[in-house]
């Protein structure tokens, strides 16, 4: 295929999500939705055709105060739940999320261009974290008591971490959203969570149909901008820990401003994940994993196997197998279909960028195996792309492209392999494929990144922790990891004079 001949499929033009099924437009403080205190809004576009959906509310320093007041009312009561407690009610929350399921699935395919598959994909996974979170939770309140020293009694409690201030990103709204509520609940915190601006719907939705279940402050949304709503949640002296998932730039901004209070501070940043491919891989079963594990969501995914490192002698037979898979890609509106797997970019600022990053590595000399480039509009849709012939240190090799892109290097041994795999300033994920078992065992723990597939990527679970090392943040999502950073430790000792 080559771009004149993909067709984004279209729907029948009829709506994705009736008017009432929106949420609330408004901040959700205090257990109710309230007027936000100024008049200015963002428009909220729907990415596949450039329609304006509705307009939310740009959010002020002075709403996270009101959010903060809230939220630190309730937090006393909450940390005084129990932990089974807070476990039904997180459950609860799962079965809200399935009850919504469709709605909420469709509200996202709005909002963000998502395939509805991957927005189903979305909301199953949230209402997973919640029941993992719910379980786990019961489990963290271990203690551990011993005689460390002599006539002294240790009791290691482990407590919440506070009020927490959440940033989250526009590539999986609810998903990003839900793992960082679960365990921020499951743990005996409140929070106030700013959405992306650009895709605040589901987050609300979500708000609107768990406003029931919680006590009021427990869980704030407020919708807004990142240098204001985000960084009044950075610098706000009465929150404990602050956390985002986001490009590195908000990381450094979040995590500056959050010094000023000597606020914890927890970042899940970009990421630019290698694929190390060697010469004895199972190819066909590489190229297959990759049609998921680097276009899912349009390859806007922090973890996206985004940048092949394949051995020299097998090269261009991976690049074969992997073009034949891109080929068979359905491209489209997610009205046009649940068989959809390809939406268009999020907004129209990051299609320009993700345009760019393909022109300049068209004047650059790197040849297109296929796509290459935008599609004809509406709509802010990228062709799924093969990029070959791409020399060491190119910007495509190198940079955060969050599009569906995938660039393919090579290297000539063991060690060129792992030295160019860890060059790059990010350490989130990795893959390695190989059929030879020490390999397989060793070359991961040569790798700089937080997770490291073998034989597969971009698989998870709610059980495995997710974070980076370097410049893709620190702090870990998901799994017990994810309890333990939001809550804190505290020592207790008793002298009892025996
Ligand atoms: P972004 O950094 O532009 O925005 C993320 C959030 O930060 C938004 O809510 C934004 O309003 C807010 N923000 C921006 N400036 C801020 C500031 N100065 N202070 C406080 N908040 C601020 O990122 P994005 O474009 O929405 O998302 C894409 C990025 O997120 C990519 O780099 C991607 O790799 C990363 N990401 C990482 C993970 C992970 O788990 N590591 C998951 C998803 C996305």
């Amino acid at each position: 295929a080559t771009l004149t001949t993909v067709v984004i499929r279209r729907g029948n033009g009829a709506p994705l999500v009736a008017p009432e099924e929106l949420p609330p437009l408004n901040h959700f403080i205090d257990g109710t939705f309230v007027s936000a205190a100024a008049a200015a809004s963002t428009a909220i576009i729907n990415p596949s055709d450039g329609s304006l959906i509705c307009r939310v509310p740009e959010g002020t320093a002075g709403d996270v105060d009101l959010s903060v007041a809230a939220a630190r009312k309730a937090q006393a009561g909450w940390e005084a739940t129990t932990p089974k407690e807070r476990s039904e009610l997180l459950l609860r929350i799962a079965d809200r999320i399935e009850e919504h399921a469709d709605v909420l699935a469709r509200i996202e395919s709005l909002n963000a261009g998502k395939p509805l598959a991957t927005s189903q994909d979305d909301v199953a996974g949230s209402a997973d974290t919640f029941r993992f979170m719910a379980g786990a939770g019961r489990a963290l309140t271990s203690m551990a008591a011993s005689d460390y020293a002599q006539g002294h009694l240790s009791i290691i409690l482990r407590e919440p971490a506070g009020v927490v201030g959440v940033v989250t990103p526009w590539n999986y709204p609810l998903l990003m959203a839900a793992w960082k509520i679960a365990p921020i609940l499951a743990a005996g915190n409140s929070l106030i969570l700013k959405p992306s601006e650009q895709t605040p719907l589901t987050t609300l939705k979500l708000a609107e149909i768990i406003a029931d279940l919680l006590p009021a402050g427990v869980f704030n949304v407020v919708t807004g901008l990142g240098p204001e709503v985000g960084a009044r949640l950075a610098d706000h002296p009465d929150i404990d820990l602050v956390a985002l998932t986001g490009s590195v730039n908000s990381g450094k901004a979040v995590a500056t401003a959050a010094g000023s209070t000597v606020k914890r501070v927890h970042l899940e940043l970009g990421g630019k994940a290698p694929v190390v491919i060697f010469a004895d891989a199972d190819l066909a079963a590489a190229a297959e994993s990759l049609r998921a594990a680097s276009y899912w969501n349009s390859g806007q995914e922090c973890g996206a196997a985004c940048r092949v490192l394949v051995h020299e002698s097998v090269a261009e037979r991976f690049t074969e197998l992997l073009v034949e898979q891109v080929a068979s890609f359905v491209i489209g509106d997610p009205t046009a279909g649940e068989d959809v797997e390809i939406g268009p970019m999020v907004s129209e600022a990051h299609f320009r960028r993700v345009s760019g990053f393909l022109e300049r590595a068209r004047e650059a000399g790197i040849t297109a195996a296929i796509g290459g480039g935008p599609l004809e509009g509406p709509g802010f849709f990228i062709a799924p792309t093969v990029l070959t012939n791409v020399p060491a240190g190119a910007e495509v090799a190198r940079d955060e492209i969050f599009g569906p892109v995938v660039s393919i290097e090579t290297f000539t041994d063991e060690d060129d392999a792992i030295a160019r795999a860890n060059e790059v300033p990010y350490g989130l994920a990795a893959s390695v494929w190989t059929k030879d078992s020490a390999c397989s065992l060793d070359v991961p723990k040569k790798l700089h990144f937080g997770t490291v597939w073998v034989n597969s990527h971009l698989v998870l679970a709610s059980e495995v922790p997710w974070g980076g090392f370097k410049g893709s943040g620190y702090g870990r999502d998901l799994s017990i990891y994810a309890l333990e950073d939001f809550s804190r430790t505290k020592h207790v000792m008793i002298n009892h004079g025996r």
